[in-house]
């Protein structure tokens, strides 16, 4: 095993590489491990419009090459590793890699949540071609057009709330005969003009080959099969997030997503902090990773300088 470390971080997306900049900056000499996805989310995307500093917009994999390149400018240790187990029973704190063992004295969680998605092959091919999973994120290059939003809980609610301001028609497609959201969503909802709610529905095809077209539906009612033309599909049936390894040690919520305590990235371990999408259910930007990824490494110095005293 190698030497114990003041700060180990877990992911590279905007939290862990905003964690480790702040962190490498205040001297804590941070190790991050990459995990599978080096980047994280944004390298699946083109064009990211709403992250400040970049008035041209910029592509996701770029926006993670400049991440990283100013988290390794401090001398973050980065590690294309993924860990694949934790013991948080005592500290120091212990982490696995398949290749290594470490301890660390703090550990900024920063693993992210992805998108769960409803399994069609034309999904996947026309994934960021029409098809996405956040409104707040590609809703503005649909306006004035005509998209869809699939699911029946808050999120597709409020998915279907926002695009309905930007889209000219918005259909939403809810599998059963009523929807799980609440009734302030729901009655916010209704009161839009240009939403249409398609109950007892599934979509069983995304169509179009360079870019979505439209879909093919299915009525459950009366296995009525029917197409409908939009320009997007947004798929609102929820997140994972990528939180399985640390579930016998960290208070997960009912969605599996870490509780900190309000207000901070402090979890109920001593010198243990999460950041980005595996804490947000809620606004799950790029901007608010970064932002808790910040604190995140502002707490764990303040707690290693607390530890010294
Ligand atoms: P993530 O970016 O999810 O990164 C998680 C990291 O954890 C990854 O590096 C992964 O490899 C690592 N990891 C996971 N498990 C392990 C493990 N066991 N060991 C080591 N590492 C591990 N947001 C915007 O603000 N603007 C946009 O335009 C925008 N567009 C988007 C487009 C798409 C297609 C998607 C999917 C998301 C988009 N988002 C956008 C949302 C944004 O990407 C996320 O909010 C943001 O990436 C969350 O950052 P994060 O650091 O919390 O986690």
């Amino acid at each position: 095993m190698s030497s114990t470390v003041s700060l180990l971080i877990i992911g590279s997306g905007p939290a862990g590489y905003t964690a480790a900049i702040y962190a490498a900056r205040a001297g804590l000499q941070p190790l991050l491990f990459e995990g599978q996805q080096p980047g994280g989310q944004l390298t699946t995307t083109s064009e990211v419009e709403n992250y400040p500093g970049y008035p041209k917009g910029v592509l996701g994999p770029q926006m993670m090459a400049d991440f990283k390149q100013q988290a390794e400018r401090f001398g973050t240790d980065i590690k294309a590793q993924h860990v694949i187990g934790v013991d948080f029973s005592q500290r120091p704190y212990r982490v696995w890699t398949e290749d290594a063992q470490y301890a660390a004295r703090t550990v900024i969680i920063a693993t992210g949540a992805s998108a769960k998605w409803l399994g069609l092959p034309s999904e996947t091919k026309l994934n960021g071609k029409g098809v996405s999973a956040c409104a707040v994120c590609d809703g503005y290059f649909f306006k004035g057009q005509t998209v869809g939003v699939v699911g029946g809980g808050d999120t597709a609610a409020e998915e279907a709330l926002y695009l309905a301001n930007l889209c000219h028609r918005v259909h939403v497609w809810v599998r059963s005969d009523s929807m799980r959201a609440s009734q302030i969503m729901q009655d916010r909802l209704s009161k839009k003009d240009n939403v249409q709610i398609h109950w007892c529905t599934e979509i069983e095809e995304i169509l179009g080959e360079e870019c979505v077209t439209g879909v093919r539906m299915v009525d459950k009612r009366t296995q009525e099969r029917s197409e409908l033309a939009v320009e997007g599909v947004f798929i609102a049936i929820g997140h994972h997030p990528n939180t399985s390894l640390f579930a016998s040690y960290l208070n997960l919520d009912t969605q599996g997503y870490i509780q900190t305590h309000p207000g901070t990235t402090r979890t109920h371990l001593p010198g243990v902090f999460a950041a980005g999408d595996v804490q947000d259910k809620v606004y799950r930007q790029a901007i608010t990773a970064a932002g808790t990824g910040c604190a995140a490494a502002l707490e764990a110095e303040r707690f290693l300088i607390a530890q010294s005293l």
